[in-house]
């Protein structure tokens, strides 16, 4: 999407300015911090995630286990269909065990129809549960992607988690994070689904686009809709608490400074070697000057430095591409905020048939 070296450049020197003051800030608290504590220090890199974590302590608790009485992973599911029917008018309907193959018995299968026309889309798989010689993570990927070259092709399309089962007939309970995980996987699988390419070959996104869907499907875990509907009390059925609300949109600003700056040096100083003569280039000086240019903040280090930053030269598809992470975050910032301000909110029909084309606008 970005085109151009320079685009990419520009959107990172933008968001560096308020990154590194909000660093300033930051710093100004832990200091304040140490100081009471007359510990004689000034801060420096070895105290940032020591004394981070003491403000975030003090000022953003949050209590995990009483957070995951509320994320029934059964229920997290049926959110996830209850957005995706919203706004891709996708309706999944649980396929019964034995008619389709599958290569473990915890794979579910759902098949995947337009809720207008009948029409069916595609299966989609889901692997919830971590196993002996599973892969760790969550991912989501295709088994066979969509294409109308020589007759419609559907998508087989799966979504993988490591989550621990559980007593049987018990709720799986599941983190904050894995919650927003579950549905930034999902988004890529609805990104799948929803393809209308001809070619095969048009179905491998670009990753400055590709985590545009994911990053964005993440919103709809916090919408009311899903939070009073579906995150429900495991034991008295009482939705999330306003309070608690506030204390999960409030966790999500701590320590942004510090993670937006150690990821932006990154980024730029990728994009600063590729587009700078190589030969006769020492990385030791040449990292050293590009984060001098910026006024690179002392209490912070980037995020890989030169040696062991894998995205710089490791292939076609990473190499120049770090910066891609928060150029899909800023796009998705912005088409959240065009849902918050839409007359529907996040569930408006208009906004979400600019998200994707559904087959009752005109699809075939
Ligand atoms: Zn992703």
């Amino acid at each position: 999407m970005a085109k151009t070296p320079e685009r990419a450049l520009r959107l990172l020197k933008k968001l560096w300015p308020v990154a590194i003051a909000r660093v300033e800030e930051e710093v100004a608290q832990m200091q304040s911090l140490a100081d009471a504590e007359a510990v004689g220090i000034k801060i420096a890199p070895w105290d940032y995630r020591y004394y981070a974590e003491k403000i975030r302590k003090a000022k953003y608790a949050l209590d995990s286990d009483e957070l995951k009485q509320y994320l029934q992973l059964d229920k997290l599911i049926a959110a996830m269909h209850f957005v995706a029917s919203e706004l891709f008018n996708f309706e999944f309907t649980l396929v019964p065990k034995g008619q389709v193959p599958v290569f473990h018995e915890d794979v579910k299968v759902w098949a995947v129809t337009n809720k207008k026309s009948g029409n069916f889309v595609g299966l989609w798989y889901l692997d919830p549960f971590a196993r002996p010689g599973k892969h760790s993570g969550a991912w989501a990927m295709e088994y066979r992607s969509h294409e109308s070259f020589d007759g419609e092709v559907k998508s087989l399309v799966s979504n993988n988690c490591n989550f621990i089962k559980g007593t049987p007939g018990q709720p799986v309970l599941i983190s904050w994070s894995d919650a927003k995980t579950l549905f930034h996987e999902f988004g890529h699988a609805l990104h799948y689904l929803s393809s209308n390419v001809v070619y095969p070959t048009l179905n491998e996104g670009r990753p400055d686009y590709t985590e545009f869907q994911s990053q964005l499907l993440e919103r709809w875990l916090l919408t009311s809709k899903v939070t009073q509907r579906y995150l429900l009390h495991v034991k008295t059925g009482e939705s999330l608490s306003k309070e608690l609300l506030a204390k999960i949109v409030n966790v999500a600003k701590f320590n942004q400074g510090f993670e937006t700056t150690e990821y932006l040096a990154s980024a730029i100083v990728d994009l600063l070697y590729h587009t700078s003569p190589l030969s006769g280039l020492d990385p030791d000086s040449f990292e050293r000057e590009a984060l001098n240019t910026l006024s690179m903040p002392d209490e912070i280090v980037m995020r890989y430095r030169s040696p062991h930053f894998r995205h710089i030269f490791t292939g076609e598809d990473y190499s120049a591409g770090y910066y891609s992470y928060i150029w899909a975050d800023v796009i998705a910032a912005d088409a959240a905020a065009a849902f918050a301000e839409a007359p529907s909110g996040y569930y408006d029909r208009e906004l979400s048939k600019k998200l994707v084309k559904r087959e009752f606008d005109g699809k075939k």
